[in-house]
């Protein structure tokens, strides 16, 4: 074995494993190769095992083989790389080879063929030869990704949990998965080659037709047809069932194709079903719930007008005239009617919200504020309170609602002051799709476990001598925002002061209240700090 090459090879040399018995015509070739302009690594071997075992201890990326050598041939080079199952150009270089048999061993599978005394050709040969390895790898390597996308993408349609169908222009079904196996209780056996009506109940089948028929005619375009749409199908056993099909149209190889890939949506129609019945149920309640609050807070009124009336008759008419404990005994009736009174005042403002409000249109929050603190006048003076504001919007909801949340907000926090006179301060501003209100106070505060709570019917954290009220006026303040679609909140802690928030939208409502029964802001004058 001879190593013709300076250098033991490098990246980038073309490494040539040269079948040749004579020394001279071995570097006659290697200066062929140089002067054709390659680098190049050539080991010259002569017999069959050591060319197999440089093939596998370095393989070349070309054989040059003479045809006959005293012990093997060049052909037997071949068998061995097709032993091997390697793919590598093998160029016959030799003195002898005639015409016929040089198309006799390309026939055999050698790559070319160059003779001794035309060495010359040589490089050209080679050049081509391994431009045409590259070639066939290149195309080897595309049709091997091709392969596996098409692999992958057969799983991946054949475990869809979609139902997936395609169908050529006759309505044929030329692809069915698994998941339209189980869907329509069909092997895809069965299914190939039948029509798309097979699958679509009776009734529904002219109508289909004639949309095939039109679609035919006019050439409907993708973007017609790429849409979802909820169908009636036909499974194998004649069951109907909803489905949410779309449909896509491909041109594959000159064929149009359509595939349709589909959801069966019986449990969700059925959901949305059970969801609409349960809403409607909870919406009736709720109304009845309403209804009887009003009903029995408004029908209330009247005989406890009369009990605190005689209760207040009674005192007046028989204090000092009957025993002491009788004295006592009216004084607690009469304070718990006037109390009930309140009470029922409170509720029926809460029932009203939402039931028979002046129709929402745009409120200045800023002539809103001003009417409030008109009418907190006095709290304010005798606080020592400070109301602040930013600039407010218009925003659209009931007027009086309104006028009423500020009014129990600011209410509350001249109500809940702490030591210093109250600095309280309104501000708005536009958070995108609504407007973010706070109302926020340097008073007592309210502990995290109860923020919460206190939005609740007649939930208070302190009793009535400490502080007045009957804890409606948040209850009223969440039932006015959320009916408007905001939401309420509370940041606080207690000693630092609360950050009262809510949310209004800044588009207008798209249905229209009536206006039957405005609500007066006298509704909630059972707190005496508002
Ligand atoms: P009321 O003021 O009649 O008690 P509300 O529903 O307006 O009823 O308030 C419920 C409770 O929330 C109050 O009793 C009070 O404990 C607490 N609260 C409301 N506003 C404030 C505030 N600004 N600072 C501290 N606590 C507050």
């Amino acid at each position: 074995m001879t190593d013709t090459s300076d250098l033991a090879p490098q990246p980038g040399q073309l490494r040539v494993l040269h079948v040749e018995d004579n020394e001279l015509d071995a570097e006659l070739v290697a200066q062929a190769l140089r002067r054709g302009g390659f680098s190049t690594a050539v080991v010259v071997v002569q017999a069959e095992a050591e060319f197999e075992r440089e093939l596998r201890s370095h393989p070349p990326n070309l054989v040059l083989a003479d045809y006959n050598l005293p012990q093997w041939t060049g052909m037997g080079a071949l068998d061995v790389l097709r032993r091997e199952g390697l793919d590598i150009p093998l160029i016959l270089v030799s003195g002898t080879l005639g015409d016929v048999k040089a198309v006799e061993c390309i026939k055999r599978g050698a790559t070319d063929y160059v003779l001794k005394d035309g060495l010359a050709r040589l490089p050209e040969t080679i050049r081509r030869a391994l431009q045409e390895k590259g070639l066939r790898e290149r195309q080897e390597r595309s049709d091997a990704a091709l392969r596996e996308s098409q692999a992958q993408l057969a799983a991946l349609i054949h475990s869809a949990l979609d139902a997936i169908l395609t169908m050529d222009e006759k309505q044929s079904i030329v692809m069915f998965n698994g998941a339209a196996e189980k869907m329509f209780g069909c092997s895809e056996a069965e299914a190939l080659g039948q029509p798309i009506e097979r699958f679509i109940p009776q009734r529904f089948r002219a109508a289909h037709s004639a949309h095939v028929r039109r679609f035919g005619e006019t050439g409907i375009t993708n973007r017609a047809i790429n849409k979802l749409g909820t169908l009636r199908a036909l499974r194998a056993d004649g069951q109907e069932f909803p489905m949410e099909a779309s449909i896509s149209r491909t041109q594959v190889g000159g064929r149009t194709l359509f595939t349709v890939i589909l959801r069966d949506i019986t449990e969700r129609e059925l959901a949305e079903k059970t969801l609409a019945a349960k809403m409607d149920q909870l919406a009736r309640s709720n109304a009845d719930l309403e209804q009887f609050a009003y009903v029995a807070s408004h029908d209330l009124q009247e005989p406890l007008r009369m009990v605190a009336a005689y209760t207040q008759l009674l005192a007046e008419r028989y204090r000092g005239k009957l025993d002491e404990n009788a004295d006592k005994y009216i004084g607690y009736a009469c304070e718990g009617a006037l109390r009930m009174q309140t009470l029922v005042q409170d509720l029926l403002a809460f029932s009203r919200v939402g039931r028979n409000g002046a129709a929402c249109r745009g409120v200045d929050c800023e002539a809103a504020l001003k009417e409030v603190l008109l009418h907190l006048g006095p709290a304010i003076h005798e606080s020592g309170a400070v109301v602040t504001h930013s600039t407010l919007p218009t925003v659209w909801a009931n007027p009086s609602h309104m006028t009423q949340v500020f009014q129990n907000l600011i209410g509350n926090a001249i109500k809940f002051r702490g030591k210093e006179p109250p600095a309280i301060s309104v501000q708005a501003e536009n958070a995108g799709e609504h407007w973010l209100f706070s109302v926020s106070d340097n008073g007592i505060g309210i502990a995290p476990e109860h923020v919460g709570n206190i939005f609740v019917v007649f939930q208070r954290l302190h009793t009535r001598t400490e502080y007045p009220g009957n804890g409606i006026g948040l209850a009223i303040c969440k039932k006015i925002i959320e009916h408007r679609s905001g939401r309420i909140w509370v940041e606080s802690q207690p000693g630092h002061g609360s950050i009262f928030k809510f949310t209004l939208p800044c588009e207008a409502p798209a249905e229209k209240e009536v206006s039957a029964e405005p609500m007066s802001m006298a509704a909630t004058a059972s707190n005496p700090g508002r």
